[in-house]
């Protein structure tokens, strides 16, 4: 049987990059798109050599042109933390819709089955907790998260009228923070943050009171459930996070032990809108993929210090919010 194809966005990208992984491993032929400004090629330099791996760099809020048979698509390129919103506002919307309707249109082209990566962030600053599929929200549109919750919302929206209108295949993750190797150590997401304070021999900066929650998914559980979900045939969004709820400031307490650094906790404002809780409701997921995740907070944490340690010093020591490669 020949060969299946997947056109993976946002490839050299935390996510996009184990997808990659995971897809290869399958033995599927891989393209992976990336315009690289936050993805790194570090991520994916070990498939190159695969003579079923392909890279494009391209910006897929253009129109995107890919030669050949798709069988799939997974869209995974967006800027995903806080910090990059505000530093790249713009294309944080573009690439949600933008980008979006152009891989719709491709997929049609292609006539191929297509999964877009949609967040937690939808759902805002949650008045009902654990959020289940069904919980519409509650989002901020004009505040510094608007850009990206706002676009992953009309995400969802185009997806589902192609599915409706066009009768696309189409599948929608809602995806709750992941975790796990290859993350930005200077993303500003709270992971790095603490992790990297902590190589540096800085305090960990609790934003607020430490008392807002939030459930972290390692990153093998998470491409799993995403694996899952894109073979299976519902057209519906489906949470794929883990629901092992924690506040920030016990989650430094657990990064403090880990590190065994002997640095403190420090306490900074709170960011406008940051969501006070996030734990996923993963009955569908479980229902309709059998899946859950399997791997705990501890061990995925240990792999993911181990990740960050054996980084280069001088990155490391770069501190700045900046993408690292681009300056
Ligand atoms: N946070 C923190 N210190 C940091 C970075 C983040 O206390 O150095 C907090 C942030 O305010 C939020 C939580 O950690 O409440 C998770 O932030 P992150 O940016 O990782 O993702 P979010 O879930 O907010 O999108």
């Amino acid at each position: 049987m020949a060969r299946k194809r997947i056109l993976i966005t946002g490839a050299a990208g935390f996510l996009g990059s184990h997808l990659c992984d995971r897809f290869i491993k399958e033995d599927y032929f891989v393209i992976g798109m990336d315009n690289l400004i936050t993805g790194d090629l570090r991520n994916i330099q070990h498939l190159f050599k695969l003579e079923n791996f392909e890279f494009y760099q391209h910006d897929v809020s253009k129109f995107v042109h890919v030669p050949g048979q798709l069988d799939y698509i997974l869209h995974f390129a967006s800027p995903a933390s806080p910090i990059d919103y505000l530093k790249i506002p713009i294309q944080t919307l573009k690439v949600g819709s933008l980008g979006t309707h152009n891989l719709l249109g491709l997929a049609r082209s292609k006539n191929a089955r297509i999964l877009v990566a949609s967040t937690s962030e939808v759902y805002g600053d949650p008045t009902v907790s654990p959020q289940p599929e069904e919980y519409w929200g509650n989002v901020n549109p004009v505040g510094p998260r608007g850009v990206y919750d706002e676009a992953k919302r009309f995400q969802e929206a185009i997806t589902m009228a192609y599915h409706t209108f066009h009768g696309l295949e189409t599948r929608i993750v809602r995806i709750f923070n992941t975790y796990g190797p290859r993350m930005r150590l200077n993303d500003g997401r709270v992971l790095p943050a603490f992790i990297g304070q902590a190589l540096r021999g800085e305090d960990l900066t609790v934003f607020g009171d430490g008392s807002q929650t939030r459930s972290f998914c390692y990153v093998d559980d998470e491409v799993e459930g995403i694996y899952r979900l894109l073979l299976s045939d519902y057209a519906q969004p489906v949470n794929i996070g883990n629901p092992d709820e924690i506040t920030i400031k016990q989650f430094g307490e657990e990064i403090i032990k880990l590190t065994g650094t002997t640095q403190k906790l420090s306490y900074k404002d709170l960011p406008v809108d940051d969501p006070k809780q996030r734990r996923p409701d993963i009955t569908k997921a479980r229902e309709l993929l059998g899946w859950e995740p399997k791997v705990s907070r501890e061990e995925g944490l240990k792999i993911t210090y181990d990740y960050f340690k054996s980084l280069p010093e001088k990155e490391i020591q770069h501190k700045d919010f900046t993408y690292y490669n681009k300056h």
